[in-house]
């Protein structure tokens, strides 16, 4: 074997082991209509477990960051003045500057970016595969580079939202429960900490950039309609066999995420791993 073929080996081992331990975790399977693509798929398998490595890199280093960012005299405080009134002040809660968070939807947006590349990719190659159409696509296309700038800062801004919201009540709890200042650092640390919430937003934002790729290049090319699949098992969401129920349909047909959302591709949800499928004007299906 040469020293290429060795790592390529490796990779394939890693990323083989990581997909098995993601449908131990009960992962949706990946419908097969993906995995009949090797290249691509590996492509998309290597996004998620980047991204799932990424996010649980980003979220240790920003549970440093934010511990170091609290007030925390501005917090023993508050606690003093809570076990006193058993009231909380408006604002009683803002230990933490906005800027802190704008830096740290920045900072995000990179690791995002970097981790979803793959992903975004293997959707445009599939689709030049499966509609036998080679119009050059890659990462270093414009709109795969637009598409990255912005869906990455309005991912990272939702993330970020969200991590704010569970530091917040996390603050709550340990003013609550009169804790100090060493208990309300842990309690924070574990708020952030969360692998698995690493893993879902990889798997579903993987998902989302594999699909980005596969509209982008099916649009470039003329493909007309599309059609939901999933994998046909027990594990498959209701949101998604509702979906795959519609047929065939038009290429800008709205399908709907599990909150009602329209959307044009997977995925409809968290974890979800359903496939989307393109047709050429013409095509029997
Ligand atoms: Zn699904």
């Amino acid at each position: 074997m040469t020293k290429k073929e060795k790592l390529e080996s490796l990779e394939n081992k890693t990323l083989a082991a990581y997909y098995a331990d993601s449908l131990l975790r009960g992962s949706e399977p990946h419908v097969d209509y993906y995995i009949k693509n090797k290249k691509c798929f590996k492509l998309l398998l290597k996004s998620e477990m980047l991204t799932d490595l990424s996010m649980r890199k980003y979220f240790k280093e920003m549970s440093q960051r934010l511990t170091d960012a609290v007030n925390w005299n501005r917090y023993q405080n508050e606690k003093a003045s809570f076990l006193q009134t058993k009231t909380f002040k408006a604002g009683i809660l803002d230990y933490v500057v906005n800027a802190f968070w704008e830096n740290e939807t920045l900072v995000l947006k990179v690791f995002l970016t970097k981790a979803l590349v793959d992903a975004l990719e293997g959707g445009g190659l599939f689709t030049e595969d499966e509609l036998k159409i080679d119009i050059g696509y890659s990462r270093e296309s414009a709109p795969a580079i637009e598409f990255l700038n912005k869906y990455g800062l309005a991912l990272s801004k939702t993330l970020t939202g969200t991590t704010k919201d569970k530091v917040l009540a996390a603050l709550q709890m340990s003013i609550n429960n009169g804790e100090d200042r060493n208990a309300a650092v842990d309690r924070l640390m574990n708020t952030i900490n969360d692998k698995v919430r690493a893993t879902t937003i990889a798997q579903t934002e993987a998902v989302n950039a594999f699909s980005a790729g596969r509209m982008e290049v099916g649009r470039q090319i003329g493909a007309d309609r599309k059609k939901w699949r999933t994998a046909g098992d027990n594990k498959v969401s209701q949101t998604c066999r509702f979906n795959e129920a519609q047929g065939v349909v038009p290429i800008d047909f709205k399908f709907k995420d599990f909150q009602g959302n329209d959307i044009d591709a997977p995925a409809a949800h968290p974890n979800c791993r359903s496939g989307i499928q393109l047709f050429m004007p013409g095509e029997k299906v």
